[in-house]
């Protein structure tokens, strides 16, 4: 956190996209170099608005994107195109966003080719070690996409990514398209590519158990807002946020003590017209009325650990977890 070059900050006000959906709301986040951050929550928080914005996909209305101490946002000619290499998104659809005309070889070449990455005639070999790279048999580089499985097509988009040497890598919801089998597998191949390469890894997901394996720390993110901000561990171990805690109630798991909250009820309410003060009240349990009318700040509640809930505002300690935690 000291080497400022080091690390990736979005200070973002409202990235609006059509028609002013205020997808994100004052988020600030901070990834550091080597880090892998799982971004959470339901789908239509905006947490795949906000991986497009890092990625520099899609300028926000106000606040900016720093990579490596610089906003991407001030940068032009061979800086610009550098930052964009240097960020890929891997998306949850790998058909789609593979030309099904294309072999993969080329699927996987070109962008190297046409950004002058690889000598003259070295893009063979390139692909060749890339398909090696992430699982697959360097043989089948003159076969089309739809001669792939599922989990196989993600392995491709994963290579396609690497060509142009990233160092982040922006997974969303990379593998949710993929058997459970398939997913394990994938998730497995993100923590062998990001020892091998030391990549930085922000990973999106609207499921919890998914992003627990391979983050450091997680971000959670309810309506365009983080609500909670921890270390894998105590995320998991010690969530300060009633929202996380019912997201971790969806996770079944056998070894987990009981816990006294019941799962997320109701529907997410649309995010054109969010709830006022904390969005989360309508379905909290332990909503109070201050949180009808006041948003609860992003405060620190341990070291390392952020939440946002008028619960931690005193003492600090969710009642939930004062109840059943003894270590
Ligand atoms: Fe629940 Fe209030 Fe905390 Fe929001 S601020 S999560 S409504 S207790
Ligand atoms: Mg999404």
């Amino acid at each position: 956190k000291t080497d400022f070059a080091d690390r990736l900050a979005i200070r973002l006000g409202l990235a609006a996209p059509p028609p002013a959906v205020h997808a994100l709301d004052a988020v600030d986040l901070e990834v550091r170099k080597g880090e892998v951050v799982g971004l959470v929550g339901e789908s239509g928080c905006g947490k795949s608005t906000l991986g497009r914005v890092i990625a520099g996909m899609l300028p926000p209305t106000s606040g900016h994107v720093e990579h490596d101490g610089k906003d991407i946002a001030q940068l032009r000619g061979k800086a610009a195109r550098d930052m964009r290499l240097a960020t890929q998104i891997i998306f949850q659809d790998p058909m789609s966003s593979l030309n099904p005309r294309k072999r993969v070889r080329e699927i996987i070449g070109e962008a190297p080719r046409v950004h002058g990455l690889v000598p003259r005639g070295g893009t063979r070999k390139l692909v060749e070690d890339l398909l090696a790279r992430v699982g697959l048999d360097p043989a089948m580089a003159d076969r089309y996409p739809h001669q792939f499985s599922g989990g196989q097509r993600q392995r491709i988009g994963i290579a396609r990514a690497l060509a142009v040497n990233p160092d982040f890598l922006i997974c969303d919801e990379s593998i949710a398209a993929l058997d459970v089998s398939i997913q394990a597998q994938v998730i497995n191949l993100f923590m062998q590519l990001r020892a091998e390469l030391g990549l930085t890894l922000l990973f999106i997901s609207h499921d919890l158990s998914v992003v627990r394996h391979i983050s450091d720390r997680v971000v959670i993110m309810y309506l365009g807002r983080v609500v909670e901000e921890a270390s894998t561990d105590a995320i998991f171990d010690t969530p300060r946020h009633p929202y996380t805690e019912a997201l971790l109630h969806e996770i079944p798991r056998l070894d987990r003590r009981a816990r006294s909250f019941s799962p997320v009820k109701g529907e997410i309410p649309s995010p054109v017209n969010p709830p006022s003060g904390c969005h989360f009240h309508p379905r909290c349990p332990f909503a109070m009325e201050i949180c009808a009318t006041t948003r609860p700040p992003l405060l620190d509640v341990a070291a390392g650990h952020r939440a946002a809930c008028h619960l931690n505002g005193g003492q600090g300690r969710l009642p939930l977890e004062t109840q059943t935690q003894t270590q």
